[in-house]
């Protein structure tokens, strides 16, 4: 049996352990990694200079891959933990139980899903809630923190001495229970701060639907922090660029977006004026049959050419920089042609379409479909 240190003392960062089984998977007579579970992970860190990768129980037993390690039973080694990341974990996972415990207090609302993502964490709750009520648990979350209240952990020899929590566990026999007075009371085996306080602040950044359920996106501590100087940072820089403060970059934005609108209206339309100016420029009449051949278009151009000459029986050939169509009059001899290519062809019998990258010498095929047009029209 292993003894958990982490339970102990949650804040320890190194301890003194003796090996007491050896291999890539080392076994100590105590340890401060916590083996994962309660939606927390397992740690990592150091056993001397050798990295702890992973951590897992069984059977009371807690064992530590440790490649290329030379231990020994018997030895003393100085197990070192990853406490940025000890940290990190204790303060989104005591965050989730400060959330969770308040959502089932004031709205009835359970938690049935908890992940410690590497940007968010995330918590599924079975029922809607508005941007208000959250509101009003966030505030109420991060009183729970200013007050610094005592987090409790309690042994019951089985889950019906524990009493009505407010979630049930499928262990059998002892259960471990964490307790914030007034605020939340849960079996739960992860590791977490005597005192909420270390939490530091709990900030709820978005809520979506997710099936039957809501997924409630948040960050807890130092990850608050760091994302609050991101958003401030980059807050500040579109200031700068706007030179707006923060109560006006919202309106500004919008008078620059409407802006963008017009503009690309007025140059939508001047486009569409040059455009038919251009085909009738490249219009060539040959017995009967229209073609027309023109290169740098943009997708906008070609859906605008082609919008204008639908009721016109003629061929059209027109090209972007990354794809072609070929419109009207497709014979069975140009479409042979075509498919000598193995292009993966889009469109009807009036009009196709394919798409083609930098490798694709699109001036020669063009040239030689003009070849095959002319002799089959002209
Ligand atoms: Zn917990």
């Amino acid at each position: 049996m292993t003894e958990k240190y982490y339970y102990l003392d949650p804040y320890k960062k190194e301890i003194k352990a003796k090996v007491i089984s050896e291999g890539e998977y080392v076994e100590f007579d105590k340890t401060i990694f916590f083996v994962g579970g309660g939606g927390q992970d397992f740690d990592t860190g150091y056993a001397n200079e050798f990295v702890v990768s992973e951590v897992y129980e069984k059977n009371g037993h807690i064992y530590h891959k440790i490649s290329r390690n030379d231990f020994k039973v018997g030895d003393i080694v100085s197990l070192k933990l990853n406490y940025e990341k000890r940290l990190d974990d204790m303060q989104q996972h005591l965050g989730e139980h400060i959330l969770a415990g308040l959502l089932k207090k004031h709205f009835d609302i359970d938690n049935v899903g908890f992940h410690i993502g590497k940007e968010y964490v995330t918590m599924d709750i079975n029922k809607e809630i508005s941007i208000k009520d959250l509101e009003f648990i966030e505030d109420m979350a991060n009183e729970v923190i200013y007050k610094n209240i005592e987090v409790k952990f309690l042994m019951y020899k089985s889950k019906d001495e524990a009493g009505k929590l407010r979630k049930d566990t499928a262990v059998k026999g002892e259960v471990r229970v964490v307790e914030i007075k007034g605020v939340d009371k849960i079996y739960c085996c992860g590791t977490h701060p005597f005192h909420t306080g270390v939490v530091g602040a709990i900030k709820i950044i978005k809520i979506k639907k997710n099936k039957k359920n809501y997924r409630l996106f948040f960050i807890c501590g130092k990850r608050a922090l760091k994302d609050y100087r991101n958003k401030n940072k980059i807050v500040g820089e579109l200031n700068n660029k706007l030179s707006s403060d923060d109560n006006t970059l919202l309106s500004k934005f919008d008078t620059l977006n409407n802006q963008k609108k017009e503009i690309k209206n007025s140059y939508n339309e001047l486009r569409k004026k040059y455009l038919d100016i251009l085909v009738e420029k490249n219009v060539n009449t040959k017995e009967g049959h229209l073609i027309i051949y023109i290169k740098d278009l943009s997708e906008f151009d070609i859906k605008h050419i082609l919008k204008c000459m639908r009721n016109i029986q003629i061929t059209i050939v027109l090209y972007s920089s990354e794809s072609v169509y070929i419109t009207k009059n497709i014979n069975s001899n140009i479409k042979n042609y075509i498919k000598k290519y193995e292009l993966d062809i889009k469109g009807s019998e009036d009009i196709i379409r394919f798409n083609y990258d930098k490798s694709f010498e699109i001036d020669k095929f063009i040239k030689k479909l003009e070849e095959e047009i002319r002799r089959e029209y002209v």
